[in-house]
């Protein structure tokens, strides 16, 4: 029901009204349809997007309209005119140039034939398909400073589309609805307490006239929760809290009095965590909307939770009565978690033949290694199987439900690597299920990191401050896997059914593109700047074309006026591209658009030189070393170190004369704000800044060095 009250739909109903009674009138001389791309026709189209065709997505599949494709986000898509007997004549129709290098993470959404995407400091925009062409953007305009506060790069994955509306979380916690045809704000709120390190990179969702929105901050100090609004008014209807908060303020909701059980210690001073940043699908027919909550704040319970306990709703797949947010059931992939394993990894719905009955399945490969195969009306486990290499836990008993944990699981006596990391088997970038081949299409990896329990730890009430307490004992012996796999990204298909994997692509970087599948392919970036085809079966590789900088992002397929077409944005970043890149340049975010005759020649962009910088170094040894300590504990997170760095965000080893003679400011007084380079006044001594200056210039001046006696010895 559209509810009274909201002027632009209305009216627009209303204008679409009086230009019908015109045509009547005039009876020539008027079109049926308003044009393409055109206001009238952008709102005609997105007007559209009712609830009963977003429960019906399967149904037009020339669309993309929401995050998954539909609510089942299976990211499957029946058209079928690129084929495999036809991909080596799938070429590039057009592209668009986003105009900034940080990552581009998010999945567009198309209807007829207009695209809507968003890109890094949570900007949207609207592109007319048809003539290749930015409609509008819609910069939120958020402030630099939050760059700091978000973990994992300033990317947004999505926007979502409802009747004439488009919905995007900024990284400051607002949610924002625009006005679909202009780009103009309808209505905004503010989702969190903005003194709190609250980030939304995650896309909303709309079902049955609600948009839910959650949000990120746990490695700060956050609680999490997640929040329906009305979709037209912005009204809060209801918020579902994934944490207990502090028992002596009374709790929510029977939820968190149970939950609050699970805990120990003071766990609310911290926040707790839990965030659900990603992950949300929902089934109308029993009208459940399932969230993925992640990691705890701290990410150790031993000082988190300092007496044990599961700490729900952390690492669970919650499923929420749609109608008020009450919770339905739980399941918990990782109790008590440790590790940063979040269960924020994508949720696909889909009906399954299991054991000969037909079980309405959710399915999940959260971060801890393990592909998850619930009932998705009961919450039973039906199965749960090592989808990666996992040395944290042996099993996962299918009594239990739990996982069994292997002695030096939870790194208490002993540093210990730990696989998966908290980069997990599978991340947030998407993996889809293709109902043809039964398969599940993942991007992986098999990867550890060495975790330790340190001495003791306080927490960091400043909002800017990473709290995870992990740091090694150099004391305490150290726990390498000899039986470990080869460390490498892969794109796997899984059988969810068999619980096995049928075939891999191994890939150059672990840090790798999400997935789209169409009837007999799989489509996936590169990290060095590729975008292929895969046959869906048996997953040789059938076609590629070179897309210049990496790809992180999520493809989709759609198709205008007949024509089928996939498009993928194309835009190197992320937690794992920042201070790490495979492409030899970085060129701005791009939408590549392919179909099938298509011709278009590649965008042309400047290629950028690279000199390392050649400044003298104004410190001593022990002033130097203490600039490389100062450097790893607050610039090589995003950087890298110098020489070894430069992804999304540059290696300063590479970094402008000009940058060091105004390194001080840039560094202590927030010069290079405005670029998301954060003001460390306050926090850094001018003599500490100058050190940092004096270790890149160092570790400069002896890559220069080393360069300068490789060419020697190759002249000889
Ligand atoms: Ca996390």
């Amino acid at each position: 029901m559209r509810q009274p009250g909201f002027p632009k739909a209305v009216s627009s109903r209303a204008a679409s009204g009086l230009f019908w009674f015109a045509c009547l009138l005039l009876i020539s001389g008027c079109h049926t349809e308003p044009e393409k791309g055109s206001v009238d026709g952008i709102r005609a189209s997105t007007g559209a997007i009712t609830p009963d065709r977003l429960v019906n997505a399967d149904n037009t599949p020339e669309d993309w309209l929401s995050y998954g494709r539909n609510y089942g986000e299976d990211r499957y898509s029946s058209l079928d005119e690129i084929r495999k007997e036809n991909i080596q004549e799938l070429g590039l129709s057009w592209t668009i140039n986003l105009g900034t290098t940080r990552g581009f993470e998010a999945t567009p959404l198309v209807v007829d034939g207009i695209l809507y995407v968003s890109g890094p400091w949570s900007i949207v925009y609207a592109i007319d398909t048809r003539k290749a062409e930015i409609i509008w953007t819609f910069d939120p305009e958020v402030p630099k400073y939050y760059g700091e506060m978000a973990c994992c790069d300033v990317v947004n994955r999505g926007v979502a589309l409802y009747e004439g509306l488009v919905y995007v979380g900024s990284l400051d916690g607002r949610l924002i609805a625009l006005d679909a045809s202009t780009g103009e704000k309808a209505w905004e709120v503010v989702t969190v307490d903005p003194g709190e390190s609250y980030t939304i990179t995650g896309a909303p969702r709309v079902y049955d006239g609600k948009v839910i929105i959650g949000n990120g901050g746990a490695e700060y100090g956050v609680r999490g929760y997640v929040t329906a609004y009305d979709a037209y008014t912005g009204k809060e209807l209801w918020r579902f809290y994934t944490v207990p908060g502090n028992p002596a303020n009374g709790f929510e909701n029977e939820a968190m009095k149970m939950a609050a059980k699970t805990w120990t210690g003071a766990w609310w001073e911290s926040g707790g965590g839990g965030t659900a940043w990603d992950a949300f699908a929902y089934d109308p027919d029993a009208d459940l909307i399932y969230v993925g909550v992640g990691n705890g704040t701290l990410w150790n319970r031993k000082f988190r939770s300092p007496e044990g306990g599961d700490n729900l709703f952390l690492s669970s797949v919650v499923a929420l009565n749609a109608k008020d947010g009450s919770l339905a059931w739980y399941y918990q992939t990782t109790p008590g978690d440790s590790w940063d394993f979040t269960a924020t990894q994508q949720i696909i719905l889909a009906d399954l033949t299991i054991k000969g009955q037909k079980r309405k399945v959710l399915m999940q490969a959260p971060k801890n290694g393990f592909f998850y195969v619930l009932d998705r009306i009961s919450g039973e486990l039906i199965s749960a199987d090592p989808y990666v290499y996992v040395n944290w836990a042996t099993h996962v008993d299918l009594q239990t439900g739990r996982p069994v944990e292997t002695t030096f699981g939870r790194y208490e006596d002993q540093n210990a690597q730990i696989f998966p990391s908290p980069y997990g088997g599978h991340n947030w970038q998407p993996m889809a299920f293709n109902p043809m081949t039964q398969l599940v299409y993942i991007p992986a990896r098999d990867f550890s990191m060495l975790y330790g329990q340190p001495k003791d730890w306080t927490l960091n009430n400043d909002p800017r401050a990473v709290n995870l307490a992990i740091g090694g004992d150099k004391n305490k012996q150290t726990r390498i896997d000899t039986l470990a796999p080869k460390e490498q990204g892969m794109l796997l298909a899984w059988d969810p059914v068999q619980k096995k994997e049928v075939w891999r692509v191994e890939q150059k970087s672990i840090w790798n593109a999400g997935v789209m599948s169409t009837r007999d392919l799989v489509f996936q970036g590169t990290p060095d700047g590729y975008f292929v085809a895969y046959d869906a079966t048996d997953g040789a590789e059938l076609w590629r074309h070179n897309v210049g900088s990496g790809v992180i992002a999520a493809p989709i397929s759609y198709m205008v006026d007949g024509k089928q077409y996939i498009t993928v944005v194309s835009g190197w970043g992320g937690v794992g591209g920042r201070s790490v890149r495979y492409t030899d340049q970085l060129y701005p975010g791009t939408i590549y658009t392919f179909a099938l005759g298509a011709h278009q020649a590649p965008p042309k962009y400047e290629v950028v030189e690279k000199h390392l910088i050649n400044l003298p170094v104004d410190a001593n040894k022990a002033d130097v070393e203490n600039g490389r300590l100062l450097f790893d504990a607050h610039c090589n997170r995003c950087h890298g170190t110098p020489g070894d760095g430069g992804g999304a965000i540059p290696d300063l080893a590479y970094a402008s004369k000009n940058s060091f003679e105004r390194f001080n400011q840039i560094v202590g007084e927030g010069a290079a704000l405005s670029l998301g380079m954060p003001d460390f006044g306050g926090r850094l001594q001018p003599s500490q800044i100058e050190n940092i200056k004096n270790y890149i210039l160092s570790a400069a001046m002896e890559l220069t060095t080393e360069t300068n006696k490789t060419k020697r010895v190759g002249n000889h």
